[in-house]
C-alpha cells in the first residue's frame, strides 16, 4: 500500500520563528533585537535558576529581572505573582527558559498580558510549538488555545538537554510521540502535519536510545529534539483522540505524572486505534521501520528503560472501571468508535503491562454500531 493523498484537508501554519543548533542560545541577544524587547522577564524553575542568571548574562540590556517560580501544571495563584513581577519591572518580552512547565508559565503570564514570548526549551514536551495553555485552579486544571500564547522565536540549543537525565529524556520523548501518533489520525489531520508526524517520530526513535545510552551524545540530543520539535508542532496544529483524553482522564481523576503516564499507554491506544486507519498506521510503519508498529513501539518503550505500568504507578482495578466510565462521559473524537468496555480492556491491558499485538481488541467492533 502505499501512501494515498487525501481532500479537502485545512491546513493552518502558526507564525513563529525556530532557530535551530548546538550554540544558539548566543544568538539571544539578536532575536531579542528583532522583537524589539528591551525589558525580558526571564522565567525558570527554582532548580533551573543557574540557566535563568545565564540567560541574563547574555543579554544584560535587554533583561530587566528573572521570575524563578515556575512548577507544574501551572497554578492560577504562580501565573498571577508572574504577572505582578512582569508588571512590576515594565516587562515588554518574557523569556521561558526551561521545560513545559517554566513554557507554560510564560503562556499563562501572556494571556494576560499580551507579552511576546522567547521560548529556550530544555525538555522534549514541545509546548514550545503549541497555542495551547494549561492552569490549574484548586486541583483542576484547565486547558484552552490562544494565538496569544504561541512563543514568537523559539531558541532550540541541544546543548541546554544535556543535563536532563535519562529517564526523563526517555519519558519526555515518549510523550512528544504521543503527540505525533494522534496527530496522524486526528480529525483535523492533513498531509503536512502527517510528514512532520513520521519524520518526527522516526528521529525520536533513532535518537532517544543513544541519548539513553549517553546522555553527553550531542548528535543524539539534536537529533532527538529536531523530532520534539515536529512531533510537538502536530500537537500545536491538529486535534488528539483516544490516548491523549484517556491521558488527561487518569491524570485528572488520580494525579499520574504526566510524561510517565503517556508511556503507560500509548501502545495500548494505538493497539486499539490503528487497524482502523491504515494511512496512519502505514505511517507508523514507516517511522519505525516495521510492519508491526503497536509491538515494536511497546518494545522501544522498554528498550529505552520505560517498563510503567498503570499498576506500578499505583492505579488500582476498582480506578480502572471509574476511569473508564469518566473517559465515557464526555464525547470526544477518535477514529474508532468507542464503548467502555473496549476502554476497560485497554486500561486492563496497560494496567498489567502485557505487550499488546495485533489480536489485542479482536473481539471490538471496528463499526459504529459498537459505540455503548
Ligand atoms: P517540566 O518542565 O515540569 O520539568 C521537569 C523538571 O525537570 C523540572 O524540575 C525542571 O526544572 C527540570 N528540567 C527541565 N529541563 C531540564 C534539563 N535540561 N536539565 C535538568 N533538569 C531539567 O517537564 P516537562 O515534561 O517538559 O513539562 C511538563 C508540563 O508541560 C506538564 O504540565 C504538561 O501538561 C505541559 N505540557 C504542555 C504542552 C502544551 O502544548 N501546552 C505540551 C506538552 C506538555
Amino acid at each position: 500500500m502505499t501512501i494515498a493523498f487525501s481532500t479537502p484537508f485545512t491546513y493552518t501554519s502558526r507564525a513563529s520563528r525556530i532557530v535551530f543548533g548546538a550554540g544558539t542560545l548566543a544568538r539571544l541577544d539578536a532575536e531579542l533585537d528583532e522583537l524589539c524587547i528591551r525589558r525580558a522577564l526571564i522565567l525558570s524553575t527554582p532548580e533551573q535558576r543557574a540557566l535563568a542568571e545565564r540567560v541574563h548574562d547574555l543579554a544584560p540590556d535587554r533583561c530587566a529581572g528573572i521570575f524563578d517560580r515556575a512548577v507544574m501544571h501551572v497554578p492560577v495563584e504562580t501565573a498571577e505573582a508572574g504577572v505582578k513581577a512582569a508588571r512590576d519591572i515594565h516587562a515588554d518580552g518574557l523569556i521561558a527558559a526551561g521545560g513545559g512547565s517554566t513554557i507554560g508559565l510564560a503562556k499563562a503570564i501572556a494571556l494576560d498580558t499580551c507579552l511576546p514570548i522567547v521560548a529556550i526549551p530544555t525538555t522534549y514536551a514541545g509546548s514550545e510549538v503549541t497555542p495551547i495553555y494549561g492552569l490549574t485552579d484548586r486541583g483542576e486544571k484547565r486547558t484552552g488555545k490562544s494565538a496569544r500564547v504561541l512563543p514568537r522565536t523559539v531558541l532550540y540549543d541541544a546543548s541546554l538537554t544535556l543535563t536532563l537525565p535519562a529517564a526523563a529524556s526517555a519519558a519526555s520523548g515518549l510523550n512528544a510521540i504521543a503527540h505525533a501518533a494522534e496527530g496522524l489520525y486526528a480529525q483535523d489531520s492533513n498531509p503536512v502535519m502527517s510528514i512532520f508526524a513520521e519524520e518526527g517520530i522516526r528521529s525520536l526513535v533513532e535518537g532517544l536510545p543513544a541519548v539513553c545510552r549517553d546522555t553527553q551524545d550531542m548528535n543524539a540530543r539534536e537529533l532527538t529534539q529536531y523530532g520534539s520539535w515536529l512531533c510537538g508542532t502536530v500537537l500545536g496544529s491538529v486535534g488528539m483522540a483516544l490516548h491523549h483524553k484517556l491521558c488527561h482522564t487518569l491524570g485528572g481523576l488520580f494525579n499520574l505524572p504526566h510524561a510517565e503516564m503517556h508511556s503507560a499507554i500509548l501502545p495500548y491506544a494505538l493497539a486499539f486505534n490503528l487497524p482502523a486507519v491504515p494511512q496512519a498506521l502505514l505511517r507508523m510503519e514507516r517511522a519505525l521501520g516495521t510492519d508491526d508498529p503497536v509491538s515494536a513501539l511497546h518494545a522501544f518503550a522498554h528498550r529505552i528503560g520505560l517498563n510503567v505500568t498503570l499498576a506500578s504507578l499505583g492505579v488500582t482495578p476498582a480506578d480502572l472501571d471509574r476511569a473508564a466510565e469518566a473517559a465515557m462521559r464526555s464525547p470526544y473524537f477518535n477514529p474508532r468508535p468507542l464503548s467502555e468496555r473496549a476502554i476497560r480492556h485497554l486500561l486492563e491491558l496497560a494496567w498489567t503491562g502485557e505487550a499488546p499485538t495485533r489480536a489485542s481488541f479482536a473481539g471490538f467492533d471496528m463499526s459504529a454500531s459498537s459505540v455503548a
